[in-house]
């Protein structure tokens, strides 16, 4: 089988968290989610989730430089060496471009870029409904996926909690931002040959596709 380089791609809400997790445990390869890094960093209060916090919760993009060398020093680690899922990165073309470098520095060239299409309005009524458990980040939906008892976590007993950046407000933010920054790459990665589309509508049907695609089937 081809080595596994993977990019996630596809606008905020589009079911990227979900399938990232159900892919690498189906090709036991670590999951580098930027998002996931900022918040863990945030809930910790260390000096990058301070600086994160003030772009994130409004739904602006935290500042290339601090993304790109945060994915620098968690590609260079040694999990990597047996491929990589990445999730919510690239975001802008500076973030794509030292990707490439990235890569060429740790011999790993990307093998597949992953789009998830979603419709605008599915995008809103699934961000606007998720929770997440407060404990184990575990991801639920109002309506979609709800839990066993109203804001407990069935997992684990947690709370459940909305993103603050789970709101309209800022969810329009993130949708512009995905717009005129994020979207550009799409035709980045197509005029390289490595993109590949996928209807998000439906996340149940989609998972069976993303693995039979991957395996090369
Ligand atoms: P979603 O795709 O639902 O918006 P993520 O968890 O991927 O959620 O990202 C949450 C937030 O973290 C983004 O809105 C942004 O503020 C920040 N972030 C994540 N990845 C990047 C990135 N590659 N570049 C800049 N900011 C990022
Ligand atoms: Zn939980």
């Amino acid at each position: 089988m081809k080595s596994l380089n993977i990019i996630l791609m596809g606008p905020p809400g589009a079911g990227k968290g979900t399938q990232a997790k159900k892919l690498i445990a189906k090709f036991d390869i670590p999951h580098i989610s930027t998002g996931d890094m900022f918040r863990e960093a945030m809930k910790e209060g260390t000096p990058l989730g301070k600086l994160a916090q003030k772009y994130i919760n409004d739904g602006h993009l935290v500042p290339d430089d601090v993304t790109i060398g945060l994915v620098k020093e968690r590609l260079s680690k040694d999990d990597c060496a047996k491929g990589f899922l990445l999730d919510g990165f690239p975001r802008t073309i500076p973030q794509a471009d030292a990707l490439e470098e990235i890569s060429k520095e740790i011999g790993r060239k990307i093998s597949h870029v992953i789009n998830i299409d979603t419709p605008v309005e599915e995008l809103v009524r699934r961000i606007c409904g998720r929770r997440v458990c407060k404990v184990c980040g575990a991801p639920f939906h109002i309506i979609n996926i709800p839990p066993k008892k109203e804001g407990i976590c069935d997992i684990c007993g947690g709370e459940l909690v909305q993103r603050p950046d789970d709101n309209e407000e800022a969810l329009l933010v993130r949708l512009d931002h995905y717009n005129k920054q994020t979207a550009p790459l799409l035709e980045y990665y197509q005029n390289k040959g490595l993109l590949t589309t996928f209807d998000g509508s439906s996340s149940a049907d989609l998972t069976p596709k993303l693995i039979a695609f991957l395996e090369g089937k």
